[in-house]
């Protein structure tokens, strides 16, 4: 899966996102970044992106033609119209459900907003879908779209060593996943419970179940009711 991710700040959706499993999956190129400099469309001789809001009011808004270009670059390139999201906290909010729906696609454009955000009229052009990653307001787009990039990521195949793991994980059936435990056996004198030391697959299965249940009633009663 190809991520094109439209930034002021390449290097650090590069940075953030090269480590670990995502960086792993990279170098094994089951996932592919790539990011795209939007000052670099700038047609301003200062290589300015942003200006005053019309109707006065704080802060500075980013230009709608750096944008559109950094986005025509990617279409220009590869000959195709690609979704494009734009990560802002007017959006819908961000779940595995809709992590799980963009892990199906072969490539994804992610727009990362900066200041007070982006020219309306070039949204207009060219986004498909308003992701938010939750009720609060961050300063750049970009954290967000790591978020996006690394969720996402996890759910192409072949990405985790076992592609099992996100099948029992949290908000799959919504619910939430049951406590887990590592040797040693006993730690601050506090035992590892009895039952996952049986053997017993059946037994262990029901109590990490019923573990889910009491978990998700306690910490997330929204999840049953859906
Ligand atoms: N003035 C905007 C508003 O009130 O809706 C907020 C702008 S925010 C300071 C700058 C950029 O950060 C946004 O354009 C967006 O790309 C990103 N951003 C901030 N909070 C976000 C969130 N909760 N989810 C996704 N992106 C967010």
């Amino acid at each position: 899966m190809k991520f094109y991710i439209l930034t002021l700040f390449p290097e650090m959706i590069l940075d953030g996102l090269n480590t670990s499993i995502i960086g792993r999956a990279i170098d094994n190129g089951l996932i592919e970044l790539e990011a795209v400099n939007i000052r670099d469309y700038t047609l301003d001789k200062h290589k300015k992106v942003d200006d005053y809001p019309y109707g006065g009011g704080a802060g500075m808004v980013m230009q709608a033609q750096p944008v559109y270009d950094a986005y025509m670059s990617i279409v220009e390139k590869t000959g195709r119209q690609i979704p494009c999201i734009y990560l802002t906290p007017q959006g819908k909010t961000f779940n595995q459900n809709i992590a799980k729906e963009y892990a199906k696609s072969d490539e994804v454009v992610l727009l990362c907003g900066h200041y007070e955000g982006i020219d309306e009229r070039v949204l207009e052009e060219i986004v498909t879908d308003y992701i938010s990653i939750g009720d609060f307001v961050v300063t750049g787009g970009e954290l967000p779209a790591m978020i996006m990039v690394d969720a996402i990521s996890r759910l192409v195949p072949g990405v985790l060593h076992n592609d099992d793991s996100t099948v029992s994980e949290s908000f799959s059936d919504n619910l939430l996943e049951y406590p887990q435990y590592t040797r040693p056996e006993v730690w601050n004198d506090k035992r590892v419970p009895e039952i996952l030391l049986s053997g017993n697959h059946a037994k262990v299965d029901e109590w990490r179940y019923e573990q889910s249940v009491l978990r998700t009633r306690l910490n997330r009663p929204d999840l049953l009711d859906e």
